[in-house]
This record gives C-alpha cells, sequence and structure tokens, in this order.
C-alpha cells in the first residue's frame, strides 16, 4: 500500500468523511487538523510529523463501519416526553437527551457530557464538555450539520475512570467504538444516546439560508428545528446581531437538502444507531405523539437500561414497539436504496471493500453476489450530481430546479381536478 491508502486520505479522497474528528483524537502524534474545503471541514495530515501508524483510518467511520457490532438483547421501546415544559419546549423532540443528561449528571451518576453548545454555524460544530449545573437549554435541539466529536473521544480515552454520557449520530458512533477497540478498551463507563439519523447536510444548507433573502442584519444563530416556529416538529428559526428573528417554513430545508447532504450519507445503513445503548428520535408512529413533540427510544443495552430506570421519573412514557418506530422511519425502504448504493460503490472499488469497504460489514442484509445494475449506477449518478450543485454553490440552479419541480407538480393536481370534474 501506498502511503495514502493507509491513512484518512483514503477516506476525504473517496468523499466519505463525515467529520466526526475520531481521526484527530486517536493519532498518536496529533498531526491531524481540520480545514474549511469548499462546503465542510476535512481532515488534513501533516506529513512531516505522521510516523505512518494507519491508526486513523483503522478508527474512521467513513471506512470502518462496524454495523454488526451491536446489541446485546432484543429492544425494549417507548415514547417519551419531558414532565419539565421549558426544556420540552426546547427540545427537538420529546426532550428525551437533555432531561437523561440533566437528571444523570445532577445526581453524580455521570461525570460529563459531551453536547453541541450553541446555534452558531460560522465555525466548525463540535461536541464540548459539559457538567452538572450547566444551563443545557443552549445545547438542544438537532444540528444538522456534522459535528466533531474529537474532544469527546480524546477525553474518553484519555480518562478512564471518567463517567462520560457520549451524544452523536450513528457514524459518529462507530468512530467512538473503534477508537475504544483500538485501545482495547470497554465501554462500561460512558453512556452512549444514538440520535436517529437519515442524513447530515454540510455547511452549505447554512451557506443557503445566509443568502436566501436580503437580511438586514448577519446572522447570530440558525435554529433548523425550533417548536417556537410553529410546535413540534418545529419550522427555522434565524436570530441576528440586531436582535430581530424571522421564522421559515420547514420546508425551506427539506426543499435542498438533498443538494446539500454529505457524500457519506448515500451509504449510511443505521439510521437508527443500532451500537448505541440508547436510541432516540423524533416519535412518527402516531402513537402518543403530542403537539408538543414526543421521543421514541429504543433500549439496546444493559447500561442503557440502568440508566434510563434510573431516569424514567423524568417522563410519561408510553410502551411502543420496534416494528413501529421502524415502519415510521421508513427504514425498509431507506436499507433497500442505501444497500444498492453500497453496491455500485463496492463494484466502484474494484473489490477494496473486502478489505475494509463500506459494504464489507452489511453482508447479512443482502446476498454478497448481489450486483448493482444500471439503475443504481443512474440513481447513485444522480445524487451525486444534486450533491455537486450544493459543493458549487450552484444556489440558483437549485432553485430553478424546485420551480420547475412544484410547476410539474401543480400541473399534475390541475389534470387530475380536470379528469375528475369531466367524470362528475
Ligand atoms: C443529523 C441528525 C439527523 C436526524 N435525523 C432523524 C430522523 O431521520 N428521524 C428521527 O426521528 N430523528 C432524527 N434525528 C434525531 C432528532 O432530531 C432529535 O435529535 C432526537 O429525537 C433527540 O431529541 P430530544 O428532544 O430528545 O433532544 P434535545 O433535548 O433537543 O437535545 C438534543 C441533543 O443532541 C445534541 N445534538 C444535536 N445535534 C447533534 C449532532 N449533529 N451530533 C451530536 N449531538 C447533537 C445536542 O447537543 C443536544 O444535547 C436526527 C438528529 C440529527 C442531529
Ligand atoms: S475519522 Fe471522521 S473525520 Fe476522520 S476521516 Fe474518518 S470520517 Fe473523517
Ligand atoms: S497514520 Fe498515524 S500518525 Fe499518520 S495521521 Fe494517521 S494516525 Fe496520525
Ligand atoms: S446518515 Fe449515517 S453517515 Fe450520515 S451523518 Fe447520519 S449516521 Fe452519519
Amino acid at each position: 500500500m501506498d502511503k495514502k491508502t493507509q491513512n484518512i486520505d483514503r477516506t476525504t479522497e473517496d468523499g466519505l468523511c463525515t467529520s466526526c474528528g475520531v481521526c484527530a483524537a486517536v493519532c498518536p502524534v496529533s498531526c491531524i487538523r481540520f480545514e474549511r474545503q469548499e462546503e465542510t471541514y476535512l481532515p488534513v495530515i501533516d506529513y512531516d510529523k505522521c510516523i505512518r501508524c494507519g491508526k486513523c483510518l483503522r478508527v474512521c467511520p467513513g471506512y470502518s463501519y462496524t454495523y454488526s457490532a451491536v446489541t446485546e438483547r432484543k429492544p425494549v421501546c417507548f415514547s417519551v416526553q419531558a414532565k419539565e415544559k421549558k426544556l420540552l419546549k426546547h427540545a427537538s423532540s420529546g426532550g428525551l437527551v437533555t432531561a437523561m443528561v440533566q437528571k444523570l449528571l445532577r445526581d453524580g451518576q455521570y461525570h460529563t457530557a459531551f453536547l453541541v453548545r450553541d446555534y452558531d454555524y460560522e465555525n466548525q460544530l463540535e461536541t464540548q464538555s459539559v457538567r452538572d449545573g450547566e444551563i443545557l437549554q443552549r445545547t438542544q435541539q438537532s444540528r444538522y450539520l456534522p459535528v466533531s466529536q474529537e474532544k469527546a473521544v480524546r477525553f474518553i480515552l484519555g480518562n478512564p475512570d471518567e463517567k462520560v454520557i457520549f451524544v452523536g449520530t450513528g457514524c459518529a458512533v462507530h468512530g467512538l467504538c473503534n477508537a475504544l477497540k483500538e485501545a482495547g478498551r470497554s465501554r462500561e463507563n460512558i453512556l452512549v444516546l444514538g440520535l436517529f439519523c437519515d442524513q447530515t447536510m454540510t455547511y452549505s444548507i447554512y451557506e443557503y439560508l445566509k443568502r436566501l433573502k436580503r437580511w438586514n442584519s448577519p446572522v447570530k444563530a440558525l435554529h433548523f428545528r425550533d417548536k417556537r416556529a410553529g410546535g413540534w416538529p418545529g419550522n427555522i428559526r434565524m436570530e441576528f446581531q440586531n436582535g430581530t428573528h424571522v421564522h421559515l417554513p420547514a420546508n425551506e430545508r427539506m426543499m435542498v437538502k438533498e443538494f446539500c447532504r454529505q457524500k457519506r450519507c448515500l451509504y449510511c445503513m443505521d439510521k437508527l444507531n443500532a451500537a448505541a445503548d440508547l436510541s432516540v428520535g423524533d416519535n412518527y408512529t402516531k402513537k402518543d405523539d403530542s403537539a408538543e413533540g414526543s421521543s421514541s427510544l429504543i433500549i439496546r443495552t444493559a447500561s442503557g437500561q440502568r440508566a434510563w430506570e434510573y431516569c424514567q421519573e423524568e417522563f410519561f412514557v408510553s410502551q411502543a414497539q420496534y416494528l413501529d418506530i421502524a415502519d415510521s422511519q421508513h427504514l425498509e425502504k431507506k436499507l433497500e436504496n442505501q444497500w444498492r448504493n453500497n453496491l455500485v460503490f463496492a463494484q466502484a472499488q474494484n473489490g477494496r471493500q473486502v478489505e475494509y469497504g463500506v459494504p464489507c460489514d452489511l453482508l447479512p442484509y443482502g446476498a454478497a453476489a448481489d450486483k448493482a445494475g444500471n439503475r443504481d449506477k443512474a440513481r447513485l449518478k444522480k445524487q451525486l450530481r444534486k450533491l455537486r450543485l450544493g459543493e458549487n454553490r450552484s444556489y440558483g440552479r437549485i432553485r430553478w430546479y424546485h420551480t420547475v419541480k412544484r410547476a410539474r407538480m401543480d400541473l399534475g393536481r390541475l389534470l387530475i381536478v380536470l379528469h375528475l370534474r369531466k367524470k362528475s
């Protein structure tokens, strides 16, 4: 192998980096730094310092993706909503993450939690240590952009006796698991709260919203989903430096997300965060849901069960079924599509996946002999073409795409109405 194939240059070259920061946290000579490139932050190696140990690639969830390293038991599921009103109002869903973190830190069950603070997207997003007594309100809500977990993983590896709560999307959790495995460490002192995750966008969504209109003042904070803007599931709230704010329909985000998502997400098979102790998402099951929002909770491990039992008094709780959650998250369709993308990727890699590749761990899902067809290739190509528009900030073309799409839908509706009228 040449020097590139043994380190995370391989991930970035293949467009599989999710900016999780785990490589930088494990590098023994601290020679990885992050640089803004196009619309995302990517790791860059200082080759004068690099000792070619390959550790960064071994832990990287862009490639070393351990989908099967998962559950201890059949998942038990609930729909939950935090009893604390203020906390619920500021949460993305039912406030499960924040209410649990608050309780576990306050009672000294865990020493620290790593959470995203604030809503400022001018710099690289990262999780930071939060301890008991710190206001958790400004950590709440989902950031649909890549978040670096470098500090969290570095802290966990350097402080084996500290009890830490780790919150992250599936790929970040896989990165943490890889780093622990590499260090020969168990998960005993770590509680992993895994967020369901359909996709993460690059910073192009932020740039797009900044340019959507001529705002009177620079953006101070962006809330992708805020219940103050129309209740759950929440619309966009932008706050400006002159103290004003606007609310925009969630559709402004939904319309552009296929142009702004991270490439890696096209291959991701772990929407429900299968390697977490507790997986959390929005409750879309239409059972025990609420205008204020509630969370779907999947308990996956014994330590997850213990933490949940310790905190459950903080919530209104009702039993839920795993299959209902999976259905409400359109899991089957998602897995099928992603699997087909993985096949195309594997074929294009000429067998490299045998060693590391994204699909190598996914064999239980589909037959090894399954081959990508022309339709699969064309679909992935179309998806990648759209991502390039986002990368190149071709916002005019993206808006034009939507104008045409909307016009087509309106025309379709009109034709149906005319047809029905004619019939009656
Ligand atoms: C990128 C992304 C995609 C998601 N996709 C789905 C989906 O398809 N379906 C679904 O049901 N749910 C999805 N979720 C999860 C959902 O939006 C809520 O985050 C989850 O239900 C927790 O809500 P809560 O009310 O319990 O947490 P809150 O009380 O609102 O707290 C959220 C916590 O998550 C942390 N956080 C926010 N964003 C990130 C991030 N990117 N990385 C690490 N930590 C973060 C915050 O610091 C905070 O501590 C997604 C979340 C993210 C971040
Ligand atoms: S470890 Fe994370 S940040 Fe580093 S290359 Fe892999 S995906 Fe990117
Ligand atoms: S190969 Fe080793 S030394 Fe070089 S960047 Fe990766 S982890 Fe650091
Ligand atoms: S969809 Fe998968 S790869 Fe993309 S951010 Fe979410 S967990 Fe990571």
